[in-house]
């Protein structure tokens, strides 16, 4: 039989070699998962002293290969999900990796773990670690770091010969930036009345170079350091099929992804983003 398989493979063209091996490798995660969802109620028992393991760390390496910690991470979680059915229910049916629950052990209470446990189930793993993080953020109080402005030697003589002039900074910065926000909306206004219907997903270059103007290089959710990757239609493009600037995001890849999967009620309610 071994011999059959190896020659199945040779006859593989690459693609279904890759398909086979994707396959496998999921197949074995998932049983793994659930393996490790059986192991507190194991514990429990005392089940691996009555076959023979020294340990409930020896059992679990010996029949799944699982190291000490992802043992202990699984116990932890269980315990701390005494108060929390579902995500309880989740890990011992092994339908969500213990790796993700442990990100989202920081931040469930028995109040929203409904929430945590759907994000769970549909977010990748990069997704789910980045809206935990978010959360946070959130949940904090906030207060703007102190960042220092980056500003070259001839521009910084310049303001202050200004200020030495008696010249009020402040008041001169602020009609400044007010004027290019206002360059800014008229541009985007005029793109947007001017727009036909788009042909393809790909945003033009013109459209893409405004909205760098306003969100520069960097993810658009506030608290996300990332560099902007993809930008996100928040009109929906297949309803709309317009590339209009008001509703275009760049986003990082873990926030677009949150971003599409995240049912709308619940987005507004924790308004974690503003788009545009
Ligand atoms: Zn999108
Ligand atoms: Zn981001």
């Amino acid at each position: 039989m071994i011999k059959l398989d190896f020659i199945t493979s040779l006859n593989m063209t690459d693609q279904e070699l890759y398909e086979k091996a994707r396959l496998y490798g999921q197949n074995a995660l998932l049983w793994r998962q659930k393996f490790t969802g059986l192991l507190p109620e194991v514990n429990r028992r005392r089940l691996h002293e009555r076959h023979g393991f020294g340990s409930i760390f020896e059992f679990a390496y010996k029949l799944a290969g699982l190291s000490e910690q992802q043992v202990k991470n699984a116990l932890n979680l269980e315990a701390s999900f005494s108060d929390k059915p579902m995500l309880k229910a989740l890990l011992e049916n092994g339908q969500v990796s213990v790796n993700k629950l442990v990100r989202v052990q920081s931040v469930v209470t028995a109040e929203n773990e409904e929430f945590w446990a759907n994000q769970a189930q549909v977010l990748s793993k990069t997704a789910l670690e980045t809206l935990v993080r978010d959360e946070r953020v959130a949940s904090k109080p906030k207060v703007l770091p102190g960042q220092d402005l980056h500003l070259s030697e001839e521009v910084t003589a310049r303001l202050q010969e200004l200020q030495s002039k008696g010249i009020d900074l402040d008041t001169l910065l602020t009609e400044f930036l007010d004027q290019r926000e206002g360059k800014i909306a008229e541009e985007k206004e005029a793109i947007s009345e001017d727009l036909s219907r788009a042909r393809s997903r790909h945003v033009p270059v013109r459209i893409q170079r405004i909205i760098r103007k306003v969100h520069g290089s960097k993810c658009s959710i506030q608290t996300c350091h990332r560099p902007a990757e993809q930008l996100h239609h928040t009109q929906t493009f297949g309803l709309s099929h317009r590339h209009d600037p008001h509703y275009l995001a760049p986003l990082c890849k873990a926030h677009h992804q949150i971003v599409h999967t995240i049912n709308l009620k619940v987005q507004e309610k924790r308004s974690p983003v503003a788009l545009l």
